[in-house]
Parts: structure tokens; C-alpha cells; sequence
């Protein structure tokens, strides 16, 4: 199962935001951070704000900080949030499976990704900004920028 990029972009960006220590960093140093473009980070923060994971002050002193619901978030809620409710083979598209009917294989592989999610689950933001990926983090965050 691979996950779509924006799932694993609005991930980073909480970690990022989770070592952020006080600091608010703006879209934009995030986006270079991560080394994605910023209209595609800008897009995932604006839904983690939506979502209320992240708040973000505009202007001289503003940024991204993580809300208090972003820093207890599960990786599996974040996951589940972002990819949404879809199967992971797409049995009815345009050309619908002839097995649709009677599928066993259907019903195994909803199982499957539900196991995936539940083991996502119990995982916090702080057990994957522990070290050393937590040292990574902020060894690659850059300075404070004016724009954001
Ligand atoms: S074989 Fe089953 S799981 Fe695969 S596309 Fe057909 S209905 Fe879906």
C-alpha cells in the first residue's frame, strides 16, 4: 500500500512543527525544509489547519505552530484523515471488475488495510520525533524568514 504524497507531506510537516521547540516557522522555510514546493505544502497546511492540527498566524512574527489536538494527533488518524475511505484496488471504475459480484478477494484486502491503519494507530507524533529522527529534523530546519 503506498501512500499518497500529500498524506506523507502533511506527516513531515507535523513532525517538523512537533521539534519546533517555540519557534514558528513559516510555510514557506517548512516547504524548504521538506525540499517540496511550496504551493503543494501550503495546500497540505492549510488542511491540517482545517483540520485543526495546526495553527497559522499571518505577518511580522507569525507562522505555523502546532495546536494542542496536532501534538497528541495518531499517525493512524492522520493517515486515515489524508488517504480518506477509498479502497485500495479500484474494483468499480471504468471498466468495473466481472468479479465484483462475489469477490473474496475484495473483503481480504479491506481487512488488510484496516490492519494498516490500526497499526498507526497507537502512534504518536512524540514516539516518531523521538531520536534520531527528532536531530534530523533540526539539523535540516532552516533559519526565520519574513515571508510566509
Ligand atoms: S478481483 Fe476482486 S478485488 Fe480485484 S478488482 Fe476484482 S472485485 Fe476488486
Amino acid at each position: 500500500m503506498r501512500l499518497l504524497r500529500s498524506t506523507d507531506l502533511a506527516l513531515r510537516i507535523l513532525m517538523r512543527l512537533a521539534v519546533a521547540a517555540g519557534a514558528t516557522p513559516t510555510t514557506r522555510q517548512v516547504a524548504a525544509d521538506m525540499d517540496v514546493p511550496y504551493t503543494h505544502a501550503a495546500k497540505v497546511v492549510a488542511e491540517l489547519q482545517h483540520l485543526g492540527l495546526v495553527d497559522a498566524r499571518r505577518g511580522r512574527g507569525g507562522g505555523l505552530t502546532l495546536t494542542e489536538q496536532g501534538r497528541t494527533a495518531s499517525v493512524g488518524a492522520v493517515v486515515r484523515t489524508f488517504e480518506g475511505d477509498g479502497d485500495v484496488v479500484d474494483c468499480e471504475g471504468t471498466n468495473p471488475c466481472p468479479l465484483i459480484a462475489g469477490c473474496r478477494l475484495r473483503g481480504a484486502l479491506r481487512r488488510a488495510q484496516e490492519a494498516f491503519f490500526a497499526t498507526l494507530d497507537p502512534v504518536k507524533m512524540s514516539d516518531i520525533v523521538a531520536d534520531p529522527t527528532g536531530g534530523l529534523l533540526l539539523s535540516i530546519s532552516r533559519g526565520p524568514a519574513d515571508d510566509g
